[in-house]
């Protein structure tokens, strides 16, 4: 017989990882009580930070509030958003306070269409790195516990008027966050099956589970407004498993998949749109990635060295205009000049059709692993030089209170030394920019298949600039502030 006469074997598609077949996992997320057993160890942790930031110790490394928030909460989001995915929206405290709620309160209220965008919640994301530089945040125990209440209160009116996820998908600065890491996240809620969908006609998982005769809800359909078998990536999707539990065909699981992915491709997405025509998804995304080296600069010693030499140019000694000119060059003036440049020469270099905006746009999702890998970097070095801080904060809060159980404070628990940390940070950033150079080629080789490396020296480019920067300001003396948190 003639070898080349043999059909080739094609090897089958390897099925990809469901969380939800682990053993006991999978239980767990398919009771319907699984996400207010998440919530409630977290609402209680919240309320007890609250009220050690208002009653307790003023000094930031001494109190539950600023340690809990500025050192464990951060590091821990953005390593459970790089190892799995958006599990901190899925366990958010917010949330339940806000289900008890509406148990009391139903909204009325559609979200004003004009709203309908990630516009305000931007402003807002920007508001609060404005307010963490302005007023210390860091080091104000008060400050940081009436930042956790605003952030209760804020959720209680907005979806007490509002139908559906509306903070969640519209409001959110925390979440939104979220949703632009986690299109880098290993796991995905997706469904198992496109054919089962296809042949299904109740569309459970996104109208809602109903009874037949009121036609009342009994299990909600998503309430982001994200129709499953349609559903791509993670964007917008707070892993509440609302589709997990409303599907009647078991066929939503929390699925493995390359991570990043989905900022390669330009699907229309249910509940989004195209990414390339979503000027404020880019928006967002450029506040991510060139907000990561703002928040970090505003950490190391030359950021005092620029801001005399701002205030002294313009006569003034309030720091909210400087602070205010530093993030204009960060978030608009930076950005502007390098995606612009880039845009530009992706036009006259590689011959591109597209005008300089929905270039911008495009390519700027290929910025979004570098500006990860900051932030993991970041927050990766507070939380590991910080890491047992909470035992002793914990110690000290309990005797204060009469109750000694832990013991008296081990002050000397801090974290792990400052040059393994400093290994795991540079690696955090090879691998961002590494991600960065990934995304952008599969993007100039989709729009050029001819001559990708046109397309993708100007972007790379960009890349590299903002991993050299991060380099930079990794090896920078730390201002007070970040040596104090993690002393
Ligand atoms: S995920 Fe479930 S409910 Fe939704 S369309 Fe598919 S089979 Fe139907
Ligand atoms: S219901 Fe919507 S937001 Fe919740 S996990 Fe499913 S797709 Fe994500």
């Amino acid at each position: 017989m003639n070898p080349s006469s043999i059909p080739a074997l094609e090897a089958p598609e390897a099925l990809p990882f469901d969380l939800m077949q682990v053993p006991g996992l999978g239980h767990l997320f398919r009771w319907r009580h699984a996400r207010p057993l998440l919530q409630a160890p977290l609402l209680i942790v919240s309320v007890v930070m609250i009220l050690h930031g208002l009653f307790g110790p003023t000094l930031a490394p001494k109190n539950l509030a600023t340690t809990l928030s500025w050192l464990h909460f951060r590091g821990v989001l953005v390593l459970v958003l790089l190892a799995a995915g958006n599990f901190f929206c899925l366990a958010c405290p917010f949330m339940l306070v806000r289900q008890a709620a509406r148990r009391f309160f139903t909204p009325r209220f559609d979200w004003p269409r004009a709203l309908r965008n990630k516009w305000l919640s931007l402003a807002l994301f920007i508001l609060i790195l404005f307010l963490y530089e302005l007023f210390d945040l860091w080091s104000s125990p008060w400050w940081t516990a009436w930042l956790i209440l605003a952030y209760f209160l804020t959720v209680l009116v907005v979806d007490g008027f509002f139908k559906h996820a509306s903070f969640c998908k519209f409001v959110c600065p925390i979440g939104q966050f979220n949703f632009v890491a986690s299109t880098l996240s290993p796991l995905e809620v997706k469904v198992r099956d496109q054919a089962v969908c296809t042949s299904c006609h109740t569309l459970d998982c996104i109208r809602g589970r109903r009874e037949p005769v009121s036609d009342l809800v009994t299990i909600r359909g998503c309430e982001l407004a994200l129709f499953q078998p349609r559903k791509v990536g993670n964007m917008d999707c707070t892993f509440c498993l609302d589709c997990v539990h409303a599907c009647p065909h078991d066929n939503v699981g929390i699925l493995s998949r390359m991570p990043g992915e989905e900022l390669l491709t330009d699907p229309l997405r249910s509940g989004l749109g195209y990414f390339s025509r979503r000027k404020d998804l880019a928006a967002l995304a450029i506040v991510f990635t060139f907000g990561a080296l703002l928040n970090a600069f505003g950490m190391v010693s030359p950021v005092y060295a620029v801001e005399s030499w701002l205030g002294k140019i313009l006569h003034v000694s309030h720091e909210a205009p400087v602070l205010g000119i530093i993030f204009a060059f960060f978030l608009i003036l930076e950005p502007v000049l390098l995606l612009g440049l880039a845009a530009w020469l992706t036009r006259v270099w590689a011959g591109s059709r597209r005008a300089l905006l929905p270039l911008m746009v495009r390519y700027t999702y290929g910025l979004v692993p570098m500006g990860f890998g900051m932030w993991l970097a970041h927050y990766g070095f507070h939380f590991l030089t910080g890491l047992y801080t909470f035992i002793p904060v914990t110690q000290s809060a309990l005797a204060s209170l009469g109750w000694p159980v832990l013991g008296e404070p081990r002050w000397t628990l801090t974290g792990l030394p400052a040059n393994i940390v400093l290994m795991i940070e540079i690696g955090l950033l090879l691998l961002g920019f590494a991600g960065s150079l990934t995304v952008t080629y599969g993007l100039a080789e989709e729009d050029s298949p001819r001559q990708p490396m046109r397309v993708f020296i100007p972007w790379a480019t960009i890349g590299l600039i903002l991993f050299v920067a991060s380099m930079w300001l990794l090896f920078q003396p730390m201002e007070m502030r970040a040596t104090l948190m993690s002393g």
